[in-house]
């Protein structure tokens, strides 16, 4: 919440972007460049060199951002994103991204493409919400996932059980979902009955995004959320892409405050060299992990294993352990995948270890 005071010149020029996540640290940040000449404004949405931003003065302008600093950058997790702030240069020549400020969190997918790169998909995100369905039995390691990517953004995550009014018993997964989610609030809503929707609001300050599956809830959640109408929502799917008005905005103000951002590309989310997300995922193994006998304990058939100990005590579920496991050996082979020579050694290693089916999967995938 911005406390900026309308007593001020300098607070009345930047009042339009209050709603969209305008903080007095942003103005912190944004202020050598204002001394510049630059304009502040937030990038709303991106589409290949043009992003749509929204200034002080209320609308959304076009802004080009070729030939700037960023679109030289090789690393794509560079480039200009939705939630960026950016100081843009103004004059009859057009208006360019000059400069991105320092971002706090960056959501980061593994691209869907066959090339080796991280995709942005979401920048300075305060929130990632996992929604997941309670109309079907939940998938733990699915939701250890994403709350992976969750961690790894530096966001707080936050899990959202959808469509509680068809659950069969929401109380139970609630409590399934709390064990694999050390750290994270699990919240039970219904778009249809209201429920738990005006929590899920009030948890959502600063800027949001929902990640999830196919099905579970996401767009139904968003449209509620910022009260749109399920016809506008259609007419913004029906009318493509090209169009650039206020209903293809990804970065839209919620109206109790807030702001989420809802891009296409968030619909399926891969994890990308999310190590130390993984490690908050997995807190109680790592905490485990510190009684191992060896550093560089596997916890696979090691002696003097804690972790393995606590399986064995019941203390630890197995499936929670061959989660981690899983998401681990998945995440190093995305860290590395786009170094070729590393690939092909932990291929060989794979191979190695009798994993050939898992292997020859990825190969094919990479
Ligand atoms: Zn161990």
């Amino acid at each position: 919440m911005p406390h900026g005071s309308f007593s001020t010149g300098e607070s009345r020029t930047v009042e339009p972007l209050f709603p969209y996540g305008w903080t007095d640290e942003i103005a912190d940040l944004f202020a050598p460049h204002g001394e510049a000449g630059s304009v502040l404004g937030r990038i709303v949405r991106v589409d290949r060199g043009r992003c749509d931003v929204v200034v002080a003065d209320g609308e959304s302008v076009a802004v080009v951002h070729a030939d700037t600093g960023p679109v030289a950058d090789p690393d794509p997790t560079r480039m200009p994103c939705t939630g960026d702030w950016a100081a843009l240069s103004v004059s009859a020549a057009g208006t360019y991204v000059q400069a991105l400020l320092p971002r706090r969190t960056a959501v980061i997918r593994s691209s869907a493409s066959q090339r080796s790169e991280g995709q942005l998909l979401a920048a300075n995100v305060d929130t990632v919400a996992v929604a997941v369905s309670l109309a079907v039995e939940p998938d733990l390691g699915r939701i250890e996932r994403f709350l992976a990517l969750a961690w790894e953004s530096g966001a707080q995550p936050l899990v959202v059980l959808t469509k509680a009014d068809v659950a069969e018993d929401a109380d139970r997964v609630r409590e399934e979902i709390e064990q694999v989610a050390p750290g994270v609030d699990v919240l039970v809503v219904s778009a249809a009955t209201g429920e738990g929707m005006d929590v899920l609001a009030a948890c959502l300050n600063g800027t949001s995004v929902l990640v999830g599956q196919s099905g579970a809830g996401k767009s139904t959640i968003s449209n509620a959320l910022l009260g749109r109408a399920a016809m506008e929502v259609q007419q913004t799917r029906g009318d493509g892409k090209g169009r650039h008005t206020t209903t293809t905005r990804e970065l839209l103000p919620l109206p109790g405050g807030g702001v989420l951002i809802d891009t296409p590309g968030l619909r399926g989310v891969g994890m990308y060299d999310a190590a130390d997300g993984l490690q908050q995922v997995f807190s109680e193994i790592d905490a485990l992990a510190d009684d191992c006998r060896f550093r560089d304990c596997e916890h696979v058939s090691e002696p003097g294993c804690a972790v393995l100990e606590a399986v064995e005590d019941g203390v630890l579920l197995q499936r929670r352990l061959d989660s981690y496991r899983k998401l681990l050996r998945e995440n190093r082979w995305i860290a590395a995948r786009s170094d070729a020579r590393l690939r092909q050694e932990q291929l060989k290693n794979l191979k190695q270890q009798g994993k050939e089916g898992w292997a020859n999967m990825m190969a094919k995938r990479g």
